[in-house]
């Protein structure tokens, strides 16, 4: 699985606290960022449940 972040971000850091080993807040590009190339299977699930909730779409994964 890989994630990218799209330049819709409202930057509401929703991803970053249910998931702060994955997703960071680039306080340069005021856009959530991706830690990982390929997420870790064990993210996977939280993963999915971030872009579900993120309320910009801007969480896109790519199997
Ligand atoms: S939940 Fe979506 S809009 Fe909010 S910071 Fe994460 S990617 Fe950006």
């Amino acid at each position: 699985m890989k994630v990218i972040i799209t330049k819709n971000c409202m930057g509401d850091r929703n991803c970053n606290n249910l998931c702060p080993d994955v997703f960071q807040y680039d306080e340069d590009q005021l856009k959530s960022t991706v830690k990982f190339d390929q997420i870790p299977e064990k993210y996977k699930a939280v993963v999915q449940r971030a872009a579900d909730e993120c309320g910009a779409k801007a969480i896109e994964i790519k199997e």
